[in-house]
């Protein structure tokens, strides 16, 4: 254990606080002594944690041309609560030109609050486009791991070629994070994570004999049950790895919550405002466990998530969220009466109004060669159905909001939107999808390429077979690609091409598995469509 460490409390409250209530928290922070304040402003003296505090690792986010959100959480006791005194805590953070901080350009302090679970939030500001930088935490004489990060191009900059990870659904049970352990050797400029973060069932009791691990505790529903999850999700190496190596630019899906659940509408028809405190309690905890800026604070139940980032004159992304907003499913499936009378009412919104007219501004005012719409479930019509009007499609995807994808492919096409490609996740599954005005004719024209990641573990290891393929294909004739392994897609935009290698892992129910690419797509700049390399 340290004994030199020092963890100062600049809390003017504290300051007023007796030696013997100083000398309680001293015991609850696992600290070996604990000094009366030695500066008006309540600095306290050599005390240690008993475990690393940065046990739940770095993170940063959200990358400008001049700034980056950076994210750490203490937590000497990650998987209990937390471990920390319900006390302010000051957090030193430093920002470098070399990872071996020789040459720091920003570095300040930030208060890791009780009420937001001691998490970490910084917008370091002041630092130059399109660069790499490496950043880490201090507290308490205890210094964090080093997390590397990279800034935006500037605006307007010209690029010649940015390279990015998507990646998601990653349920800790199913498998290992070998995924995202992979997604960390690419160093990539920045990594987009398509949502199902965590999983918000109890932990596995045997039920599912191929699962690898299991979650701790029953279904989660409290702020301090969501906080746990994240901190046993966030031990892992794989997933740290991942976030130490890049930015990553994050969205949620349903898992983060609830399954499927839409707006303020549970599986289980809970009454809507009952559901909208587990809903806060779970939008609470996203917050305080990932690298936003300050604009995501959550507000009771709501928490700001669509956002738009850009990347000089190469890529503009429009983050969505179609879950906090969404109208509740049409149905459970497809072959109840009226479900799809019901999926394609134009009443129906997966985005919501306002965030709709904010996309569409911005399909409007793209800034990119490549106009990136990043998400979570899949704009890509009927898969599995096809040209079968009869067969059952999901409810979950834009195929159960078919007015709503109507009028983005239609403003697309009628906002001539550079180059459209939309990312997503949630099917588990490997797609790549060109997107045509209407999914019944294929020889409709083509809007926008879809790539859909597969995903980190969800699922088991996965198989694929030819027969499987050609099924599909025939069905689907706007699929170029499809595979029922795990993995990420590797992506490199470039001012002619938008490129997809998907990567899959061979077995994720053994750990440390290897990455190949299982397949290339490339879209080339003003020609719709994706084809092989
Ligand atoms: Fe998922
Ligand atoms: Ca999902």
């Amino acid at each position: 254990m340290a004994t030199t460490n020092t963890i100062r409390f600049y809390d003017r409250a504290l300051s007023r606080l007796s030696r013997r209530e100083l000398l309680n928290i001293a015991w609850k922070l696992g600290v070996a002594a604990i000094a009366q304040p030695t500066v008006s402003l309540a600095a306290w003296a050599q005390p240690a944690f008993r475990t690393y505090p940065f046990s739940l690792g770095v993170a940063s986010g959200d990358p400008w041309a001049d700034s980056v959100a950076l994210w750490t959480r203490l937590a000497p006791e990650p998987l209990t609560g937390g471990g920390m005194p319900t006390a302010n805590v000051e957090v030193g953070w430093e920002v470098a030109a070399d990872p071996a901080f020789r040459t720091i350009v920003r570095n300040g302090t930030a208060i890791a609050r009780p009420e937001l679970g001691h998490s970490v939030h910084v917008e370091a500001g002041g630092l130059s486009p399109a660069r790499e930088y490496w950043y880490r935490f201090r507290c308490g004489g205890e210094v964090s791991q080093t997390g590397r990060t990279k800034t935006a191009p500037a605006a307007g900059a010209a690029v010649d070629r940015l390279r990015f990870g998507v990646c998601g659904c990653g349920h800790y049970e199913t498998g290992f994070f070998s995924a995202y352990g992979r997604v960390a050797d690419e160093a990539f400029d920045f990594i987009f994570h398509t949502g199902d973060y965590i999983y918000e069932g109890r932990g596995d009791t045997g039920r599912n004999p191929s699962n690898v691990r299991r979650h701790l505790g029953q279904e989660i529903y409290t702020v301090v049950d969501y906080r746990n999850r994240y901190a046993q999700y966030k031990s892992d190496p794989d997933l740290m790895a991942a976030h130490h190596s890049a930015p990553m630019i994050v969205t949620w899906d349903d898992h983060e919550v609830d399954n499927d659940y839409a707006g303020d509408r549970d599986e289980r028809d809970t009454p809507p405002e009952v559901f909208l405190l587990r809903r806060a309690a779970a939008y609470q905890a996203y917050f305080e466990s990932m690298p936003l800026r300050a604009s995501a604070m959550p507000t009771g139940p709501n928490l700001p998530l669509y956002r738009r980032l850009r990347f000089g004159n190469l890529l503009d992304l429009s983050v969505l969220d179609t879950r906090q907003y969404r109208s509740k499913q049409a149905c459970a499936t497809t072959t109840q009466p009226d479900c799809l009378k019901t999926a394609t009412d134009p009443a129906r919104t997966i985005l919501g109004a306002a965030q709709e007219e904010w996309l569409f501004k911005n399909l409007a005012a793209s800034t990119g060669t490549w106009t990136v719409l990043g998400q979570q479930v899949p704009t890509f019509g009927r898969n599995n159905s096809g040209t079968n009007p009869d067969a059952p499609f999901s409810m979950d995807k834009w195929d159960g909001y078919t007015a709503g994808r109507q009028r983005l492919y239609q403003r697309l096409a009628d906002a001539k939107t550079p180059n459209p490609i939309v990312l997503s996740g949630d099917v588990h599954t490997h797609w790549c999808a060109d997107l045509k005005m209407d999914y019944s004719s294929p020889k409709s024209a083509t809007v926008g390429v879809e790539f859909t990641n597969s995903s980190v573990t969800s699922g088991g290891d996965g198989s694929e077979t030819q027969a499987n393929w050609e099924r599909l294909h025939a069905d689907n004739p706007h699929l170029t690609y499809h595979s029922n392994k795990r993995g990420y897609i590797a992506c490199t935009a470039t001012p002619k091409t938008m490129q997809a290698d998907f990567r899959v892992i061979e077995r994720i129910t053994v750990a440390g598995g290897a990455a190949r690419t299982a397949a290339t797509r490339v879209v080339e700049a003003g020609r719709p469509g994706s084809h092989t390399s």
